[in-house]
């Protein structure tokens, strides 16, 4: 049975995608059956991954989901993409800003991700869920699907404060409807060795939350090859791998291989 991670945190541009992406290709390249599942509606996921117009594939999570919420049958195949790079993806695109909206409307509705996630979940030995930006029904639904969350948090400025209220709704959905929730942990991203910023913020982060939520021991470094990688629709393995940042998505890799065990 996979498990399942949520890549999640409600501030944009923390680099949840890119995480996704190496860490979902890490473990491929472990060997793992990986499914890479797209919830954002600006579907920078599938797009990273080569598929520039994500507004233009037939079917994405947005179908899938319509069809969960219509209690029609779903086929465990349908509108899954296969990268490369040995991974598979179920997009997503705008219609899925619509679907969010339905979606507060319909019974059970923070369970529709769930049932297709858990349909999934003997395919593959590892599931990611890359959120979007926000607190909203979306996220809440990945939450609610997931065995743990790991939250990329951009090491350049003091994040406490969304953290708490990011951790205050992981806590409540725990409580309510998913109590095997894990925080697996959080991964300072981008982090700038020129300045003593991720020292000062581990700092802050320990000092914050203590013993309760473990940070990577990996911390993921700033540099312009992590952002050239979704232009190119691969992996940082592929387009640079001997630089820092995919050594550190490898040893990311480890510690999530070693976190199951
Ligand atoms: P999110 O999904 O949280 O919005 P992204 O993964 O899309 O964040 O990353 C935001 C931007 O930062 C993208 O342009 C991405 O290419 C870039 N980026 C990601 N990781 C790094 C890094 N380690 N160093 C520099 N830029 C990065
Ligand atoms: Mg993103």
């Amino acid at each position: 049975m996979g498990r399942v991670i949520a890549v999640a945190n409600q501030k944009g541009g923390v680099a949840k995608t890119t995480t996704a992406v190496n860490l979902g290709i890490g473990l491929a390249r472990e060997g793992k059956r990986v499914l890479l599942v797209d919830t954002d509606p600006q579907g920078s996921l599938t797009a990273s991954l080569g598929y520039v117009e994500p507004d233009e594939i037939p079917i994405t999570l947005a179908n899938i989901l319509t069809a969960v919420i219509n209690e029609e049958e779903v086929n465990p195949s349908g509108g899954i993409l296969h990268h490369e790079e040995d991974i598979d993806i179920m997009p997503g695109n705008i219609e899925l800003s619509a679907l969010e909206v339905v979606m507060g409307n319909v019974m059970s509705r923070e369970l529709i991700l769930k049932d297709y996630i858990d349909m999934m979940r003997e395919r593959y030995d590892y599931i990611l869920i890359d959120c979007m930006p926000s607190l909203g029904m979306m996220t809440i639904n990945a939450l609610v699907a997931a065995d743990s969350v790991l939250i990329p948090v951009q090491a350049a400025y003091l994040p406490v404060k969304g953290l708490q209220q990011l951790i205050k709704t992981i806590l409540m959905v725990k409580k309510r409807l998913n109590r095997g929730l894990e925080i697996q942990g959080i991964l300072l991203t981008m982090v700038d060795y020129r300045t003593n910023y991720a020292k000062d913020i581990t700092a802050k982060l320990r000092e914050t939350y203590g013993s309760r939520i473990a940070i990577f021991e990996t911390a993921i470094p700033m540099s312009v090859k992590a952002a050239e990688t979704s232009a190119e629709g691969v992996s940082i393995y592929s387009h640079c791998p001997k630089s820092k940042v995919a050594e550190a998505y490898r040893n990311l890799t480890q510690e999530v291989l070693e976190y199951e065990k």
